[in-house]
């Protein structure tokens, strides 16, 4: 099973948006691409929505074939583990293997010179053709690395083979993530994190390190644009490499993990990946419940009154629902209206405030973060929300539908 050189994930806190999200890439499609939707959802998020993971893959397959789309689409169990894995096996053809927390476990001193030794010719100078300067390997640094991540690719070589024995080889699409960790992953790391894992025999597909820079949810990249750059390119070039050197797939690709609303590194990307004619995998999410929230407040009535209790509630209980995202969200709660003065809002300020046109006069960040981790409130309205979704379909799946053609696919795929 291959994915194709484009693809996007189109995760949906509800469920509700699939035909909105595959009208967006159609959309897009019809310039000539040809960019696969990856409906992606975690277990954590499955958790906290309390769905399932049939759920995702019913919206998949419903998406399809009310739009009669031809095209390859894939359900991605995202960040699962061995343990959590299970439930998806038979609902998902796309697996995210989330090895972070295994990232400096130990390994057997004996696995490691097992790795060193399989690296022996690219010892001293190793040059990576379009990285100028040559990379260093030593003994030291690949032990350093094999300390690093050893451990982890051991884990994913384990999902892997549980995967395989499960689905079949080749029924199922591999991702390796190590994004949710605090410390960017260099290019040399990556080089060698594939060679661990080509070594076990894992044929990943896609792979999401840590970037440079801070990807706080819902909002744009903060961080050294050059930098990024420099790294995105010399990730591509060393996973070029790798897919020569190792025999992995030859579709293996960078997937850019909360990757919605990231505007600002997209021109970089799209032209990294154009100037190198590589493919690109890029995960979104709680974009599109911040849509369905747009989306109420512009319906007016019961929809802006339920887009105003979402803030009420979320503004209430900032801590805990920020907790869990503290390192992906930086709220400056000097700058969060106030309840009162969103309950005066009218529904075309509220969406002024919350929609991501970063330079217009009443676009919030920090009100914008704050629902983008309140999604749990809108989980406890539960159906009253989702009957809200229905009664308001059209409105709301537009502003889905445009926000991901218009401020994503455009910018990405330079359309
Ligand atoms: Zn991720």
């Amino acid at each position: 099973m291959k994915l194709g050189k484009y693809s996007i994930g189109v995760g949906d806190r509800f469920s509700h948006q699939g035909k909105a999200q595959l009208r967006a890439i159609m959309k897009a499609n019809e310039t000539g691409l040809n960019i696969n939707p990856v409906w992606n959802k975690s277990n954590r998020e499955h958790i906290y929505v309390n769905s399932k993971p049939i759920d995702t893959r019913k919206e998949a397959d419903d998406a399809v074939k009310a739009l009669n789309y031809k095209e390859h689409y894939f359900v991605d169990a995202d960040h699962i583990n061995l343990k959590t894995v299970a439930p998806y096996v038979e609902v998902s053809d796309f697996f995210t293997l989330d090895v972070a927390s295994f990232i400096g476990k130990e390994s057997k001193q004996e696995d490691i010179d097992i790795f060193i030794a399989s690296c022996d010719k690219y010892m001293g100078k190793l040059q990576v053709p379009g990285i100028e300067e040559p990379l260093e390997v030593s003994k030291g640094i690949l032990e350093g690395i094999a300390h690093n991540f050893l451990a982890a690719t051991q884990q994913a070589s384990e999902i892997y083979e549980y995967l395989k024995k499960e689905k079949g080889e080749g029924n199922f699409i591999t991702e390796v993530s190590m994004d949710e960790v605090e410390n960017p992953q260099t290019p040399l790391e990556m080089l060698f994190i594939l060679k661990m894992l080509a070594n076990k025999g894992v044929p990943v597909q896609t792979i999401a390190p840590k970037f440079t820079g801070r990807f706080n949810k819902g909002v744009d990249y903060v961080g050294n644009l050059d930098q990024f750059a420099k790294e995105f390119e010399e990730d591509v070039l060393v996973i070029d490499f790798a897919v020569k050197e190792f025999g992995l797939p030859e579709e293996l690709k960078l997937s850019v993990h909360s990757g919605s609303d990231k505007f600002s590194i997209y021109p970089i990307i799209a032209n990294i990946i154009n100037k190198h004619d590589k493919g690109l995998h890029l995960k979104t999410a709680g974009t599109t419940w911040l849509e369905e929230v747009i989306g109420l407040a512009v319906a007016g009535g019961e929809g802006l009154e339920a887009a105003k209790k979402i803030y009420a509630n979320s503004y209430n209980r900032k801590e805990e629902l920020c907790a869990p995202y503290a390192d992906v969200i930086d709220i400056d709660e000097s700058k969060l209206p106030s309840v009162e003065e969103v309950n005066g809002w009218s529904g075309q300020k509220y969406a002024d405030t919350l929609r991501h046109i970063p330079n217009h006069a009443d676009y919030n960040a920090n009100f914008r973060q704050l629902i983008h981790v309140a999604y749990k409130v809108a989980a406890e309205m539960g159906k009253e929300y989702t009957d809200l979704l229905e009664k308001y379909e059209d409105i709301v799946g537009e502003c889905v539908e445009e926000n991901i053609y218009e401020r994503h696919l455009k910018r990405l795929f330079s359309i």
